[in-house]
């Protein structure tokens, strides 16, 4: 998960006549929404749901009472503030197809944030999939705009995730959203293969010729700077980890031979 700036992210000019238009009732929706959120965040009658709660101030529609669906109009902006990858797990995506408008605080639970641009983020299939309505009993999810949630999380080169030790909020976060599901580590390992090969295969030189040091780790640095500066690679925050952990491990390796 890479930190994500929200700068500029901002609805369309006439979000608030949408909101008008689509809420048959919207001082009800707002009021029945604080009322609901007043209740104990594990009150098994807000569990249920909005629109269990108070079906009256959602739209009909041929499915029964639903929220109105305003947050496409979220998706560009959002796919743009994440480089056109998922917000949580880095993968590729495509907002006029497969992304979708994730709430991060489900609006199930906080109805008052269905229609509040900070709780957006755009997700994959899988990610929006797997989280759906949760939120967790204890505690939160790691959001991809505030602090280093990069550094929440450890990745390895087999394409695996753990959160760090201790941080409650990263291990809600791998578990709710699946971001240890098996294809997704399949295709973390695939796509830092061949950089990690690379990299690998260039720092293997130093046992042949540790003169060469200096400008062997000039070279890394070059391709961390590279990694660094493209934001739209996907999975970029488990590459770069596993380049410095190369990296910091060749130098190990360096010291005990020296030392
Ligand atoms: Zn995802």
């Amino acid at each position: 998960m890479r930190r994500l700036d929200r700068t500029g992210i901002a609805p369309p000019a006439d979000w608030e006549a949408r909101l008008r238009r689509n809420l048959p009732d919207r001082d009800a929706f707002f009021a029945r929404a604080a009322e609901l959120e007043a209740l104990d965040l594990n009150d098994p009658v807000r569990r249920k749901g909005f629109s269990a709660f108070a079906p009256a101030v959602l739209k009909k529609t041929s499915k029964g009472r639903a929220f109105p669906l305003l947050w496409g109009a979220a998706k560009q902006a959002l796919a743009a503030m994440s480089h056109h990858k998922c917000a949580y797990c880095e993968s590729p995506i495509n907002a006029e197809r497969s992304g979708h408008v994730e709430h991060f605080r489900p609006k199930s639970l906080f109805p008052s944030l269905c229609y509040d641009w900070e709780n957006y983020f755009l997700s994959c299939n899988g990610c929006n999939g797997q989280k759906s309505d949760k939120w967790p009993a204890q505690g939160n999810y790691v959001r991809p705009d505030q602090g280093d949630p990069a550094a929440r999380f450890l990745f390895s080169r087999d394409g695996g995730i753990a959160a760090v030790p201790g941080d409650l909020e990263a291990e809600n976060t791998i578990r709710d959203l699946g971001l240890d599901r098996s294809w997704l580590c399949r295709w973390r390992r695939l796509a830092m293969g061949s950089i990690l090969d690379d990299i690998e295969g260039t720092l293997s030189l130093l046992a042949e010729a540790p003169g060469l040091e200096e400008s062997i780790t000039r070279l890394i640095e070059k391709q961390i700077a590279r990694i660094t500066g493209n934001p739209a690679l996907p999975y970029s925050t488990a590459l770069l980890q596993c380049v410095r952990q190369a990296l910091e491990q060749t130098r190990a390796r360096q010291m005990g031979r020296s030392g």
